[in-house]
């Protein structure tokens, strides 16, 4: 098992149209340019499209700035966590066959199919 994963994590996987064909790219993941949104008081989010494989996905960085009240701090936090759960569900939710596990339907399968 140990050596089929090894073998499997040096496939080279190839650039997209998408990634930065540079260092930041790897042998089997490649990254998309960072994409930046600035909030208020010191806020910022980073969103970077990554191919890990042949899975594609959004790392998302979120720096929330917190007060320096403790109470109200714990509320920024719950609110920031529930917020981050209604993100997921919400993106999920576009590609409706992902909810549902039907393995089939996901582009990754089709394309190493054809
Ligand atoms: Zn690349």
């Amino acid at each position: 098992m140990a050596r089929t994963m090894a073998r499997f994590s040096r496939t080279e996987t190839p650039h997209t149209d998408w990634c930065t064909r540079d260092h930041r790219c790897g042998v089997t993941l490649h990254q998309a340019p960072d994409i930046i949104a600035d909030g208020p008081l010191g806020g910022r989010a980073v969103i970077t499209r990554v191919r890990a494989a042949d899975v594609d996905y959004a790392e998302i960085r979120i720096r929330v700035p917190l007060s320096r009240t403790e109470d109200t701090a714990r509320r920024q936090l719950g609110l920031a966590l529930h917020l981050c759960r209604e993100l997921l569900a919400a993106v999920a939710a576009i590609r409706p066959a992902a909810l549902h596990g039907r393995a089939a339907d996901r582009p990754a399968l089709g394309r190493r199919a054809a």
